[in-house]
This record gives structure tokens, C-alpha cells and sequence, in this order.
């Protein structure tokens, strides 16, 4: 009977400790799921909070249309042998996240390349003009807007290229023939399927219901997706058309919705909070 009782007692035990520790664990795992969750929400808060507030700190309307000095300013960094072979800037913190982004890829097997970061007015002038001046653009056109908007297909206006802020990158190449190689198409699924989780976004998707407007499909060129939504939203704010001037052809851009289809005219995505 002593017996019995005793192993009744042990079993009774052993029950309350099973379920104890089970309920008590169970508590503890909500507690701390909840605790994660308030946590991961106040740090994108405090994100967010820190952007904008380097935005405001740093960014006015000549920062936007590309005409600041790089040399001897903080805010830029250049591109490391590593990641590019040629003379690129960006700025800090889309660096810092890039490096990130080309560490997880390359441990996949992909081998991301910066082809362009950030350019000032005059490179833009640069390269719209090389193009506006090419002898086979002028064959077509005799009217200036009708020869802007085929330029506008892959290039942008100086004062309205995204390149100006500093927040995007052209990856690996600018010829679509090469995401159509396998090593591209490599390249871009990685792209598409991780680069969100480092910020990066593709601007320039293609064209169709969610983005009616602005450049052909660009799967080389990427947005840092924290800053940049910011940027736009400043550009809205500080720059009119009567800022976009200074290069050739540029009397087209007054009579064409530049910034609200070609600057707007990007994945809806990026501007998702
Ligand atoms: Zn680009």
C-alpha cells in the first residue's frame, strides 16, 4: 500500500513537472516571439527616423541634380577594387549595404559588379549628350521631342537620373543580351530573389500595368531602397521643371512630363514603407 502510494505520489510529480516546464515554456516563447516582434518594429521605426533625418541633414536640391563636389566629402565613398573596376562612388551607408549583398551573393556563387553608382551633372551631361549627338539618333528625328523621348528610353535627362543621388547601382553589365546569357540570368534570379532583403530594389521593371511609364526594363540597375524612397520624395519637394536645363535638347524637357513619367515612372515597389 506504502508502495502504491509512493509510486502514485512520483507519478503525480513527475506529470506537474512535464507540464509545468511545457506551460511555462510556452508562456516564455509568446513573451518573447511578442518581444521580437515590438523590437524588429522599433528598429525599422528608428530606421526610418535615422534616414530621414540624414536626408534632411544632407540633401538639398543641388545634391539631387547631381551638383556636388565628391572630392574631400564625407558623405561619399569610393568603390573598392573589389566590387568594381572602375572609378565609383557611392554613398556611405548604400555601401555599406552593398557589401553585404555582394558577401551573400558570392557565398552563393554569384559574382556581383558594380558597373555605375553615383554621377554627377556633368557625367549625365556626358552621357546625354553622347547619345543625343550619335549621328544614328539624328537620322530619325526632326523634332526634338520626338528625338528626347527615344533617348529617354534608357538614358536620363541630366538633373532627373536616380544615378544623381548617390542610392543606385548598375550591376554586372547595361546590355540586356547579357541577362539573357546564363550567367546573367544567374545573376538577376539571385537578384530577384535576395537583393530586397539587403534594401535593393530594381527601379526599372518591366513596363506594363504596375509601371505604365518612363525607361524600358533595366535589369542592371538597383535601388537602395531606405534612402532612396526618401530621395524621391525631397526631389518632389525641391525640383521643378525649370530645374532640369543645361545640356542639349533641353528645352524638350519643358515639354515633356519628365519628373512625373520618367522620374516617377519606377517600380511601385520602391515606394512601398
Ligand atoms: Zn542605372
Amino acid at each position: 500500500m506504502t508502495k502504491n502510494l509512493l509510486i502514485l505520489f512520483c507519478v503525480i510529480f513527475v506529470f506537474f513537472i512535464i507540464t509545468g516546464c511545457r506551460f511555462s515554456s510556452g508562456k516564455d516563447i509568446g513573451k518573447t516571439e511578442e518581444n521580437v516582434e515590438k523590437d524588429t518594429f522599433e528598429i525599422k521605426d528608428t530606421f526610418e527616423i535615422k534616414n530621414e533625418a540624414w536626408i534632411n541633414e544632407h540633401v538639398d536640391k543641388n545634391f539631387l541634380l547631381g551638383k556636388v563636389k565628391r572630392k574631400d566629402n564625407p558623405l561619399f565613398v569610393q568603390v573598392d577594387k573589389e566590387h568594381t573596376e572602375r572609378n565609383i562612388y557611392l554613398i556611405h551607408p548604400v555601401y555599406e549595404a552593398y557589401k553585404k549583398m555582394y558577401e551573400a551573393a558570392l557565398s552563393d556563387g554569384v559574382k556581383l559588379v558594380v558597373t555605375s553608382g553615383h554621377r554627377l551633372f556633368w557625367e549625365q551631361v556626358y552621357e546625354w549628350e553622347l547619345r543625343w549627338n550619335n549621328p544614328r539618333t539624328d537620322r530619325h528625328f526632326s523634332d526634338d521631342v520626338e528625338k528626347a523621348r527615344f533617348v529617354l528610353q534608357y538614358r536620363s535627362m541630366p538633373g532627373t537620373s536616380r544615378h544623381h543621388w548617390g542610392t543606385d547601382i548598375d550591376l554586372n553589365s547595361i546590355n540586356e543580351s547579357y541577362f539573357e546569357t546564363e550567367k546573367g540570368k544567374k545573376v538577376y534570379k539571385w537578384l530577384k530573389e535576395n537583393a530586397a532583403s539587403y534594401g535593393f530594389v530594381q527601379s526599372y521593371t518591366s513596363k506594363g500595368e504596375k509601371r505604365p511609364f518612363g525607361y524600358e526594363e533595366e535589369k542592371w540597375h538597383w535601388s537602395y531602397k531606405p534612402l532612396a524612397r526618401l530621395m524621391l520624395v525631397k526631389y518632389l519637394e525641391l525640383v521643378s521643371l525649370n530645374d532640369i536645363q543645361g545640356f542639349k535638347g533641353d528645352a524638350a524637357a519643358q515639354k515633356l512630363p519628365i519628373i512625373s513619367e520618367w522620374v516617377c515612372g519606377i517600380s511601385p515597389e520602391i515606394n512601398e514603407k
